[in-house]
């Protein structure tokens, strides 16, 4: 067992982290890595700044950006109409 998790490890657990479902011997692992850690301690503020902060919000978009845009255009381009 390591004395500290690495960047790459509390990466992967830092949304669990943030939801408390980590088991307490990882969470302390991870909170003394980020006190020592500026780029993870940025991670967990940008993971925290997300509205609606849950898993399913770190899930990458189903559609790329530019169709998400072409089917805005058209829902738009649906609502202009009378
Ligand atoms: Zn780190």
């Amino acid at each position: 067992m390591k004395l500290l998790p690495t960047c790459h490890d509390v990466q992967t657990e830092l949304t669990e982290y943030a939801e408390g479902s980590l088991p307490l011997s990882r969470r302390i692992g991870i909170w003394i890595h980020l006190l020592l850690c500026r780029v993870c301690a940025g991670f967990l503020r940008g993971l925290e700044a997300l509205p609606g902060f849950a898993k399913a919000s770190l899930a990458p978009p189903p559609t790329a950006p530019e169709v998400a845009a072409e089917a805005l255009a058209r829902v738009q381009a649906t609502l202009r109409k009378p």
